[in-house]
């Protein structure tokens, strides 16, 4: 797990829009819109209808060149870890 970093300001943000994924459960392709508030997913199949919490995970880039060469493996339609949710845990990673 990359290491947390401490920058001048906090680093904040919305995703507001369509967000399409696999459900790790079924592994129904669907679509959700997000909203600013919107954290849980539910699985549209209703075979399934399993929910995930879902959050953003942000690196520092320290060399903005070498980063222009770089692509991550897990761009287009990344896998993701499904961790167990407890009360109060964040749903946002600032790495
Ligand atoms: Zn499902």
């Amino acid at each position: 797990m990359p290491r947390a970093i401490k920058t001048p300001h906090e680093c904040r943000s919305q995703i507001v829009g369509t967000l399409r994924r696999t459900c790790p459960y079924c592994g129904h392709v669907q679509t959700h819109h997000i909203t600013p508030t919107t954290w849980k997913l539910r699985c549209k199949n209703g075979q399934c209808t399993r929910e995930v919490g879902y959050g953003q995970v942000f690196y520092q880039l320290d060399n903005p060149r070498k980063a222009r060469r770089m692509t991550p493996p897990d761009l287009a339609f990344p896998a993701r870890e499904v961790r167990e949710y407890q009360n109060g845990d964040p749903v946002h990673v600032l790495a």
